[in-house]
């Protein structure tokens, strides 16, 4: 068994106030993308020593990839268990399923699936003390590269459990046949929570008392990934979309893929969260929008909010703009809540201001600038939505 409680920050961090930072980098093993390559997932594996893998898979993903991966495997000869993930990335989840895979003997675990299945079985295989090779299903989310899993109460509130884990994951593969067949409104999303990363790691960089996940400070490498990510959803985001919806692969899907993917998921761990991901989090604590709407849906709302706060209105107008072309929500009554609520406005106020990663702002965040940055975001949104029309919104979102 693994120790549970490892925490990167106590590691990394600068000692005290006055001593120097470090900056630290860190990634998967590998990163492989393309068309088809699920089929090739034993011979990726053959690389490495491996005689016996878990597979934690939906039982929606037991009738579809699993048969697959089961094949890839038992080609280079190596042993599977497979077991269901129930839905929720809980602590009983969690526990259920490393209790269930203890005795299997295992040398890694598949986690195959969304992003709540990916961020669970990364917990479960810290438990189990096997590296994680992640093979998502949707790129809808920033999850697949980081060594950290969002932990959620039964009911899916968030409720500020983070888990670290020493490494990455040893592999990701990404099958853009697959993420390509998903629904639209899951890439949607992913680029939703990808746009956020570089003007999260943005903040990040300018401010020199900010640190990342790990609690050190960025290096260039995490900046330059975090801006490419959203120079090329900015380019072709629209493109992708098309190709998702002929069923045809293009290289603006690739790209786009690997923004959501691989670029997100480097960028906001290495580079670092600010004000976008601590609204998203908050978001969560409003059950009409944490049944209802994607991690990246709550993502964008939170960027959107954190330009207000920055005052940036040029980056607001652009990314505003950019959110309602792709159907992505921009206003609350996009996510089904009522700007005049004072209560719903008091539970996101608070519940953003115990997020962590707010004190990367270089200036203080208090409840009074909080709302008005959540109500001129409101606003922008309404008159973005009524300006370019919000039909992108309504067939992703199904009404
Ligand atoms: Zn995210």
């Amino acid at each position: 068994m693994a120790k549970l409680d490892y925490s990167p920050q106590p590691i990394f961090s600068r000692d005290n106030e006055t001593s120097a930072h470090s900056r630290v980098f860190t990634s998967p093993g590998k990163y492989i993308q393309g068309p088809g390559v699920l089929a090739k997932v034993g011979r990726y594996l053959s690389t490495v020593n491996l005689k016996s893998a878990g597979i934690l898979a939906s039982q929606r993903g037991h009738r579809s990839e699993v048969p697959m991966v089961e094949a890839g495997l038992k080609e280079y000869e190596i042993v599977s268990t497979l077991t269901t993930f129930g839905g929720e990335c809980s602590l009983e989840e969690i526990e259920a399923r490393s209790a269930e895979l203890g005795s299997a003997g295992l040398d890694c675990l598949i986690i195959l699936g969304g992003g709540k299945c990916v961020d669970a079985g990364k917990c479960i295989a810290h438990r189990l003390d096997v590296p994680a090779i992640v093979i998502p299903t949707l790129a809808s989310n920033d999850a697949p590269c980081s060594a950290l899993s969002v932990v959620y109460a039964p009911s899916g509130v968030f409720e500020g459990l983070i888990e670290f884990f020493p490494s990455n994951p040893a592999m990701v593969i990404v099958d853009t046949e697959i993420v390509a067949k998903a629904p639209e409104r899951f890439l949607v999303a992913g680029m939703g929570d990808a746009m956020a990363t570089w003007y999260e790691a943005k903040v990040c960089v300018n401010n020199p008392n900010a640190v990342n996940m790990l609690g050190s400070r960025p290096t260039l490498a995490a900046c330059a990934m975090g801006e490419i990510c959203a120079h090329t959803l900015y380019a072709d985001s629209l493109a992708a979309v098309a190709s998702v919806h002929s069923g045809e692969p293009s290289e603006p899907l690739e790209r786009v893929v690997e923004a959501n993917t691989l670029l997100s998921g480097l960028g906001f761990e290495s580079g670092g969260l600010a004000a976008a991901h601590a609204v998203a989090q908050a978001y969560t604590n409003l059950p009409i929008v944490e049944e209802n709407y994607l991690h990246g849906e709550m993502v964008a709302m939170g960027l959107l909010t954190q330009l207000a706060l920055e005052q940036d209105d040029v980056e607001a107008k652009r990314a505003t703009e950019y959110f309602a072309s792709v159907g992505l929500p921009v206003h609350y009554g996009q996510l089904s809540l009522d700007p005049r609520d004072a209560a719903v406005l008091d539970i996101v106020v608070e519940a953003t201001l115990n997020f962590g990663a707010l004190t990367n702002l270089p200036f203080d965040v208090s409840a009074t600038n909080l709302r008005d940055a959540l109500l001129s975001a409101n606003d922008l949104g309404a008159s973005v939505a009524q300006e370019f029309g919000d039909e992108a919104y309504r067939r992703l979102q199904g009404s």
